[in-house]
């Protein structure tokens, strides 16, 4: 282990300058605790953008992970694996859809989506270059594709030419989406809450109004739960809140329990069977290393019954947080353990707010300048959030 200063200038001698992360450089993790190379403890609040819904280093995962590691860790889609069945038979069991592709990462994941939605439209509907509607402020990811879709400026500038066929609707708003649609779309793509936009909870019932607009216009619903997904919101998925069900479910981040990356799209049998051999793949998808720990983290999941605790704990944690009487706040808002507190421009950015958090033991980070978002492990305790509260009530005071 080395100090702080050599890894800050390591990292930006040769690094890339893509991040701007807070100046702290973690050593160990456990649980939602991190220590730092001076030894300093933090609540991390941020649980790697909800990777890390079972807190870090969770036994189970690691050891599922150093047992997989002993026998076989990559075999590629040119042979099965004794690990992946097992995985997609729990992951297609807990989430009621009939099939599941693997990827590694989200955006991976979402391109696979978009993928099967033209493909759909071609093989189902004759719709030959299929249109798929997105919405303003949305978050998918990185890849050229996925930000062709984007309306993020920054996201997009200079990384043209882009994937043509997606148009942008309101989020929210159901008529904007409904305006779009036409004879060329296939599919609607996402967030059920928007997260790296700020933690945007759209209006109660929006979700049911986006699938009676599918259904009503035979185009498949994508959604994207990366983020919101196994237990964020509070209920397994943000679109149980609605009881209502996607065609396409996208989900990644805390599917690899906090120590590997794990994707996946979801769907029934009829939108899976698009897809021929050789159509789409991906050389780590399903390997058993990763299978093995996706398996961990689901059973985790279900064992120490971490849906259940977010919902409490966020309902807790939300209430503790509508207390703070400070002219800074614009507004909390949030479902389960993911909750966005808004600064109002006049108090300033709330990058200093989060140093400030970070110089008192508290790791979080800024989304899109004005909003601080605590998303912690979802193990987190009560007494850990009652810390947790204070010293974020002394820091927006
Ligand atoms: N989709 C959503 C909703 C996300 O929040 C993210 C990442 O933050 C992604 C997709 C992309 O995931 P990855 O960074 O693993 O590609």
């Amino acid at each position: 282990m080395h100090s702080t200063e050599k890894e800050l200038s390591l990292a930006s001698n040769y690094g890339a300058t893509n991040y701007k992360p807070l100046p702290v450089v973690l050593t160990k993790g456990s649980g939602i605790w991190v220590e730092d190379a001076d030894g300093k403890h933090y609540m991390d609040m941020l649980a790697a953008y909800s990777s890390l819904n079972h807190g870090h280093c969770h036994p189970r995962i690691i050891g599922a992970l150093k047992e997989q590691a002993d026998k076989i860790t990559i075999t590629s889609r040119a042979f099965h694996n004794d690990r992946m069945g097992l995985f997609l038979e729990k992951l297609c069991g807990m989430t009621g859809f009939e099939k599941a592709l693997l990827m590694n990462t989200g955006a991976e994941a979402v391109e696979t989506a978009l993928k099967a939605a033209r493909k759909w439209g071609k093989l189902k509907r004759g719709i030959e270059n299929g249109q798929i509607i997105a919405c303003k402020d949305n978050f998918h990811g990185r890849t050229i594709s996925v930000v062709s879709f984007s309306s993020e400026p920054q996201y997009r500038d200079g990384f043209g030419p882009f994937t043509p066929g997606f148009k942008l609707a309101k989020y929210g708003d159901i008529a904007s989406m409904e305006k779009l649609i036409n004879d060329k779309t296939v599919a609607v793509i996402l967030e059920p809450i928007q997260g790296e936009a700020g933690v945007i909870v759209p209006p109660a019932g929006y979700l049911q109004a986006v699938r009676k607009l599918c259904d009503k216009h035979n185009i498949l619903m994508i959604l994207d739960e990366v983020q919101t997904g196994f237990g964020r919101t509070g209920k397994l998925f943000a679109f149980d809140h609605e009881g209502i069900r996607p065609d396409v479910l996208v989900v990644g981040k805390a599917l690899g329990g906090g120590v590997y990356p794990v994707s996946a799209m979801l769907s029934n049998n009829d939108v899976m069977e698009v897809f021929r051999p050789g159509d789409h793949g991906s050389t780590f998808g399903g390997n058993p290393l990763g299978a093995a720990v996706g398996f961990a983290a689901l059973e985790v999941l279900e064992d120490e019954k971490l849906v259940a605790r977010s919902e409490e704990l966020g309902a807790y944690f939300m209430s503790k947080l509508k207390t703070i009487r400070s002219s800074k706040i614009k507004e909390i808002r949030g479902k389960g353990l993911m909750i966005g507190l808004e600064i109002k421009k006049s108090a300033g950015p709330a990058r200093p707010l989060c140093e400030k958090l970070m110089e008192l033991g508290l790791l979080c980070k800024e989304t899109h300048v004005q909003t601080i978002r605590f998303t912690p492990p979802l193990v987190i305790t009560k007494d850990e959030l009652d810390k947790a509260f204070e010293i974020i009530k002394s820091v927006i005071k």
